[in-house]
């Protein structure tokens, strides 16, 4: 838990005028739809962009305001928080906010309102932690092995951070995994200190779908609001070349997100899938309280046997969600009319502000 306390921040929100209330976020990852959308639903925008990138967001004119900083990480310094709460801002938190910002800066220094939980983005960061959500949960997640001695069938072999994949690669003995090891390292894409951290799950054999979820706090729904794939380097382009060609040349590829496409899920299998985002929901509700409110992704895998099995999650925004910026087959069945992940946050801060109710999003 940070040294921000809910109450601290509900302080400052008492002081803001709610008539003229800014959607800020930082200018990179999905702020393009979550600043369209804020305009869409009637508020001011205003985007915190590192100097010389702000090319898109003046050609698409999705901000009122620019606050230009030398450095992303500039964001938590205390002038930029000044102004941000001079306008009233509530920040959208997204994934490269986490990553510039830092996460002790959001937990400890970012004294600047922010839509839904800051405590659960610890939780997505951490492997054992993101697991223990949903072990909690009850959802099927890839079998992890405690030991490479154990390695039985193929595996996935992961190390920490998010490196993109990079050093990732799939083994089924533990001689290959040794093998494995060894190239890794002498290809520089892993150290020594890496090898303890090294993390086997099953590998699961299926297709990628990223589900995009809307927590309603305000509601106490879940809605789907939208699902992509991704759109890997290299491996997407590894697959375009023949079977013999790819043992010859003895490329190890690499899973480094360039693109999302849109994707939709046999209809059968949505059942599964809102059940899976209901028990997330209430596992986070239970660990991290007051949960998951807002968005959240859940990547999954689903295997031959149609079953939807989780390897990841994020507790914000995620990049996926680009995929739908004039909304999605799914947000369109909930909401009759185009509704973007950003607009949907936007809407809920709208209801939240009609019903005197913002503390229950805002921490
Ligand atoms: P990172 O977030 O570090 O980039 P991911 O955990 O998203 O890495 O994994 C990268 C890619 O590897 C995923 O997009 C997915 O296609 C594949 N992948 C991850 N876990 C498994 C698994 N258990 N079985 C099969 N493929 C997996």
């Amino acid at each position: 838990m940070g040294k921000i306390k809910k109450s601290n921040i509900l302080k400052i929100l008492d002081k803001y005028d709610k008539d003229n209330i800014t959607i800020a976020t930082l200018g990179s990852h999905t702020s393009l739809h979550i600043l369209k959308g804020a305009k869409e639903e009637g508020f001011k925008t205003a985007i915190i962009c590192e100097k010389g990138r702000e090319t898109p967001y003046q050609r698409f004119n999705v901000a009122d305001e620019y606050i230009i900083v030398n450095e992303f990480k500039d964001i938590v310094n205390e002038e930029i928080q000044q102004q941000l709460r001079d306008i009233n801002a509530i920040v959208i938190p997204h994934g490269s906010f986490v990553a510039y910002a830092g996460l002790k800066n959001i937990e400890d220094k970012f004294n600047v309102p922010i839509f839904g939980n800051r405590d659960v983005l610890r939780w997505e960061s951490e492997r054992e932690k993101e697991r223990q959500l949903l072990v909690e949960g009850n959802i099927r997640i890839p079998y992890k092995y405690n030991s490479p001695e154990d390695i039985d069938r193929p595996v996935m072999v992961k190390f920490p951070g998010a490196r993109g994949g990079r050093g990732y690669f799939v083994a089924s003995s533990p001689t290959e995994f040794k093998n494995k090891i060894h190239i890794m390292k002498e290809r520089g894409w892993l150290e020594d200190s890496d090898i303890d951290k090294a993390h086997i799950e099953e590998y699961v054999s299926g297709c990628n779908y990223c589900i995009h979820y809307f927590y309603s706090a305000l509601e106490d729904k879940v809605e789907i609001m939208g699902m992509d794939t991704r759109y890997e380097s290299s491996i997407d382009g590894f697959v375009r070349m023949p079977a013999k060609d790819q043992l010859d040349i003895n490329l190890t590829p690499s899973y480094v997100v360039t693109g999302n496409h849109p994707a939709v899920i046999r209809e059968s299998l949505l059942p599964q899938v809102f059940e899976i985002g209901d028990k997330l929901v209430e596992s986070a509700k239970k660990l991290v309280s007051p949960g998951l409110n807002g968005p959240f992704c859940m990547q999954t895998l689903v295997n031959d046997n149609l079953e939807v099995i989780c390897f990841e999650i994020s507790a914000r925004t995620d990049g996926g969600t680009n995929t739908f910026m004039n909304g999605s087959p799914y947000s369109y069945l909930t909401h009759g009319k185009p509704m973007s992940m950003g607009r949907r946050i936007s809407l809920e801060i709208k209801n939240a502000i009609e019903k005197k109710e913002l503390e229950k999003i805002i921490t």
